[in-house]
């Protein structure tokens, strides 16, 4: 029997361990990549007291609730990463992870940009790996224990990335939502805002002063016991930033006015064999990174058919204005169920009609998915 495809995944966060999961249940080979020395991703190295802004009832595996001695509607970091280990140890993930090995840059290697762009179907063939000819993956890894590269290939990867923002975002408010640039403030934030405890100051530069900062076009220091930069993350020049080719850094984030052009919020059309996981966030990450990271062992075990490069890129058009127009919790739900038609899975997921209508959806509505082949 052919022995099934390697597939590089970058990072062992939710979104990682997600995605190695579902792919090895679907018995490919994953590969992990995690630059530190953990599972967790930004849970391992959060404060003590950073706690879950969502409940636990959205921020849970479909098929792994949290244990019955865990009551408490939200969750501490400490919490979240006993979680996230029995996760790992239930699934076996942990002896996939290559840990403290950074990826460094991307490159695909066997065909020419020219080339790529004019393909009708993505990766040439519209299948994950391309037919299996040409087109490989140049992983390359900075190990942490000694600082030595290795060039790893593959033919095909899956990547997730992590922003967060602050309160006041420059640039345009959709493009922050969808590239997860999105802040859920604790409770009376704005209370604190309005009596003046908590100055929000947009500023180029800043000078620290005895007892203060002085920032830029201002006479007068502000008096402050503590300053918060919340300078965020440019979630799509990090993007960009792991390709070494020039065409795939200024096409992957698209353009300013636009969400990130992803089809399905996962494949790019003009850049074969890869696909971007967590780039789009909503108010429980860990069930949009879950959902997604089924779709993609689907359609890379053969579960369906992508539409040609231009329908993409026209579905991408109108998810862009859709999202603009509707943006809210429910609007995740009705992807999922664009989620689900592609996967060939019934999208009515509550047994009971009326607490179909009524009842929103959460993670343990998507349990036991998947139609296997
Ligand atoms: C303080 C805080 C609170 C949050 N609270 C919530 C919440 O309540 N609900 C919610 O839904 N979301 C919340 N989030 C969002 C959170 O990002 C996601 O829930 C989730 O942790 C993202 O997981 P991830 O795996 O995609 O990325 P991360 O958890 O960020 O993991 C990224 C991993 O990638 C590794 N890595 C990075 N670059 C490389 C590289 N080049 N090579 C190899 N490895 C690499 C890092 O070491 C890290 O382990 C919160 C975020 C923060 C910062």
């Amino acid at each position: 029997m052919e022995q099934k495809k390697r597939v590089c995944i970058i990072e062992a966060g939710i979104t990682g361990l997600a995605a190695c999961k579902y792919l090895l249940e679907r018995e490919f080979q994953p590969m992990v990549f995690e630059a530190d020395r953990s599972i967790g991703g930004l849970w391992k190295s959060t404060p003590a007291s950073t706690r879950l802004q969502t409940t636990r009832w959205d921020y849970q595996f479909s098929d792994f609730p949290w244990p019955e001695k865990v009551t408490e509607p939200s969750l501490d970091s400490k919490q979240v990463m006993e979680y996230l280990d029995s996760y790992a140890q239930r699934f076996g993930l942990n002896r996939h992870v290559r840990f403290g090995e950074k990826v460094e840059g991307i490159e695909y290697v066997g065909v020419g940009e020219e080339e790529m762009e004019a393909w009708h179907l993505w990766t040439r063939t519209g299948d994950a790996f391309g037919g299996g000819r040409r087109g490989v993956w140049h992983v390359i890894v900075r190990q942490d224990k000694d600082g030595a590269i290795e060039r790893w290939i593959f033919s095909k990867f899956t990547e997730s990335y992590l922003r967060k923002t602050i309160p006041i975002p420059k640039h345009s408010f959709f493009r922050g939502i969808a590239a997860g640039l999105l802040a859920v403030l604790p409770e009376h934030f704005y209370n604190k805002v309005e009596e003046g405890s908590i100055i929000l100051k947009p500023s180029k530069t800043f000078e620290f002063r005895k007892n203060g900062v002085l920032t830029e076009g201002d006479v007068t220091t502000i008096k402050t016991d503590l300053v918060i930069y919340a300078t965020g993350f440019k979630g799509d020049q990090k993007l960009g930033n792991i390709f070494i080719s020039l065409w795939f850094q200024k096409v992957v984030a698209g353009t300013k006015d636009m969400i990130v052009p992803l089809y399905r919020e996962c494949i790019h059309p003009q850049i074969p064999q890869m696909a971007i996981i967590a780039y789009s966030m909503s108010i429980s990450n860990l069930y949009t990174s879950e959902i997604r990271a089924r779709w993609l062992a689907c359609f890379i075990d053969d579960g369906f058919k992508l539409p040609s490069k231009r329908e993409m890129e026209k579905n991408i058009i109108e998810w862009d204005k859709y999202y603009k127009t509707y943006y809210g919790n429910s609007i995740h739900t009705w992807y999922n169920d664009q989620l689900c038609k592609d996967m060939r899975c019934n999208l009515r997921r509550k047994k009971i009609f009326f607490v179909d209508l009524f009842i929103p959806y959460g993670p343990t509505d998507y349990v036991g998915l998947e139609l296997k082949k």
